[in-house]
């Protein structure tokens, strides 16, 4: 195929998927007014649910806007033929495909990121703000971007440069290698993720003596979990919103409960989270969601190893000479329909699981403070009561607040 006839597939795939995107937020926000539902009128009092409203309605908009410069940013990069001027930056530092790679996503995360800054400070520092939820200070917002800089540097550029050297020594068996180690980092991140990267950003602590702990101990005995997986994390340095997750496998596993949680909720209503985070571990959910993500890596990279070697395909982004990395930006792009649809599929099961979780919780401890517990969350987070099915489908990796509610009164 035609690199000119590839550089419109890849500029179609682009608006579609824009265009698409913004038809759902849009069918969305033509639902925030909606009449709440009987079950949940108690969720706000008027102020609030007002509140909920404004929230609601910035955050649409402000998302409309930053998508939208974003677009216009990235077909603008593409007409302007910006890959081929970074590529020659990037030539230009030197002879090796490895650096060259390394040199042209550096410069193309890099520059994003900057355009990007301004927008997400804005969203922090006025927005959140506004609303009440913010709790990062200015000083801990550019820590934790140059603290993920440093990590992108370090990780991916480390994988990147081993895969392209996999590229040049194996030709199309790549994949494979590519495919082993990926595999390895990603069962390694699961399960140290909350040891070794956790602690660069929060503070996690084990549970306080007390009588939540007493509670929890008698709950954990009851069920064979070990209370001492269970962790508190500071989320209270950046924000109000609470959460709570599980992670890691075998010997790793663990609860991880955000002190903004333990403050807002009840005791009962904490142990029926931890009841559902639990849930989520005996379901084998974590390993679940472990094998289909090195499964689809799997398949993703076999893909990509059909094409990579055609030279139109990194020719189709304007750059002048082929190479791995431009093959890479292409085939990323096209391979977006697919990644979506996986992507539908992921959340499809995720809602299922969320479902399985609560009944766990719902089987070993109490439906009641479950339900209390997640419409005091709901509260608290200004959480969207009428999302619009289609919304739902696409985007949501949890059941709505009303589903779930259902779901454990039945
Ligand atoms: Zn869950």
């Amino acid at each position: 195929m035609n690199p000119d006839t590839l550089f419109y597939i890849i500029i179609t795939i682009l608006i579609v998927d824009f265009i698409f995107d913004k038809i759902l937020d849009r069918l969305n926000a033509n639902h925030f007014n909606d009449p709440v539902p009987d079950d949940l009128k108690d969720v706000y009092d008027n102020e609030e649910y007002e509140k909920s409203q404004r929230y609601k309605t910035t955050n649409y908009k402000f998302s409309t806007l930053t998508s939208t410069i974003s677009i216009v940013a990235t077909l603008a990069f593409f007409f302007l033929d910006g890959f081929d001027f970074v590529d020659r930056l990037a030539r230009n530092s030197s002879n090796n495909e490895i650096v060259i790679a390394l040199v042209f996503f550096g410069i193309i995360m890099f520059a994003s990121d900057i355009l990007s800054t301004p927008f997400s400070y804005y969203h922090t520092f006025v927005i959140e703000e506004k609303f009440g939820f913010n709790k990062t200070t200015k000083k801990t917002f550019f820590i934790d971007k140059i603290k993920g800089w440093i990590m992108t540097v370090i990780l991916g550029g480390g994988i990147l440069a081993i895969i392209i050297w996999f590229y040049k020594v194996t030709g199309a068996n790549f994949w494979l290698y590519a495919w082993g180690l990926i595999a390895v980092f990603t069962i390694f991140m699961n399960m140290f993720y909350t040891r070794l990267i956790v602690p660069l950003f929060n503070k996690q602590t084990p549970l306080e003596d007390g009588s939540l702990k007493n509670k929890i101990e008698a709950y954990a005995s009851k069920i064979g979990f070990n209370i001492n997986k269970i962790f508190v994390i500071d989320g209270s340095k950046r924000s109000t919103k609470a959460n709570a997750y599980f992670s890691g496998f075998g010997s790793q596993k663990q609860v991880t409960l955000y002190d903004t949680l333990i403050n807002d909720l009840e005791e009962d209503e904490i142990l029926a989270v931890l009841a559902h985070e639990v849930g989520h571990y005996k379901h084998k959910h974590i390993i679940f969601n472990l094998i289909a993500s090195i499964l689809l890596t799997g398949i993703t990279l076999y893909i990509l190893s059909l094409f990579i070697n055609i030279p139109e395909f990194s020719m189709a982004i304007g750059v002048s000479q082929p190479s791995f990395h431009a093959g890479l930006i292409a085939f990323g792009i096209l391979y977006t329909p697919i990644s979506e649809l996986t992507g539908l599929i992921m959340n499809f099961i995720s809602r299922k699981f969320e479902y399985q979780a609560d009944h766990y919780a719902k089987d070993t401890y109490k439906a009641e403070p479950l339900i209390t517990s997640l419409k005091k969350l709901s509260k608290n987070n200004l959480s969207n009561l009428t999302p619009h099915p289609t919304y739902v489908f696409v985007h949501y990796s949890h059941p709505t607040l009303l589903q779930r509610m259902r779901k454990l009164k039945a």
